[in-house]
């Protein structure tokens, strides 16, 4: 008996030891305030759309001068998220930054601009999701095959916000219509769409077989045309931003969404 309750305080005790080890350890790059940001992509769309943890959601959008979201966009992004989040309060954020060097950027890059300019993360009672609007396109982009946007870890998105602009400067397409639907369709990542966690209650029925983690409905906000000439046609002429199809919307009532 004796030997029992000893070993149950030596466990305790070793627990204490490495909580405490964790919080003072900061040789992961990661201080513990950022823990919660730092998940796989798809591993928060519960607590993003459900009340269950979090009653309220805070969107901080960074951006230097020149490439800020339009206004239609983040009142677009409003709409979007009070029709789909069951939250009691969705804030919107904007915080303004110097110009980031290093244009185009790489992976790495988009995450040590968001080490440096993110200045919201999840608390007890909030869950932040952090979007930066990149003054640059994405390294791997050429004439004819470009990103427009990146959902990364569970909070994190990028939007080639200079792609954008410069694709409505060569005609191809509305600035409006493309960040609104750039903004959403990452968002859509966020919320587990498609099937990133494969958990999704019937990917079968419209995951798409040519291009994973994509709807394969054709008017749904979550479709990717992986041709490159069938995605130009397709930004020059939509006029509106895609909604999400009934197959998606109910993968994420079933995580708690509306
Ligand atoms: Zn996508
Ligand atoms: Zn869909």
């Amino acid at each position: 008996m004796k030997l029992k309750c000893y070993n149950f305080f030596l466990i305790l005790f070793s627990a204490l030891t490495i909580v405490a080890c964790k919080s003072d350890d900061s040789d992961d790059g990661i201080a513990d305030f950022k823990a919660e940001n730092r998940k796989g992509l798809g591993t928060s769309a519960e607590d993003l759309l459900s009340n269950d943890l979090y009653s309220k959601v805070t969107v901080e959008l960074v951006y230097s001068t020149n490439f800020a979201p339009l206004q239609q966009t983040i009142d677009g992004l409003q709409d979007y998220l009070s029709t789909r989040l069951n939250k009691s309060t969705i804030n919107i954020v904007r915080t303004v930054i110097d110009q980031p060097t290093g244009a185009p950027f790489d992976p790495d890059e988009i995450k040590e601009i968001e080490e440096e300019n993110r200045t919201l993360y999840t608390t007890e009672d909030e869950i932040v999701v952090y979007v930066f609007f990149a003054n640059g396109n994405k390294d791997t982009d050429t004439e004819t095959n470009f990103t427009l946007g990146t959902s990364y870890f569970n909070t994190s998105i990028v939007i080639y916000e200079k792609t954008l602009q410069d694709l409505e400067a060569s005609g191809n397409g509305d600035l409006a219509v493309l960040e609104g639907t750039t903004i959403q369709h990452e968002f859509g990542h966020l919320f587990g769409l498609v099937n990133i966690q494969n958990d999704d209650i019937h990917p079968s029925d419209h995951e798409d077989p040519n291009a994973s983690r994509h709807c394969v409905v054709e008017d749904c906000l979550m479709y990717f045309e992986s041709s490159t000439p069938g995605r130009l046609a397709r930004l020059e002429t939509m006029v509106n931003i895609p909604t999400l199809d009934a197959l998606c919307i109910a993968d994420l009532q079933a995580k708690g969404g509306k």
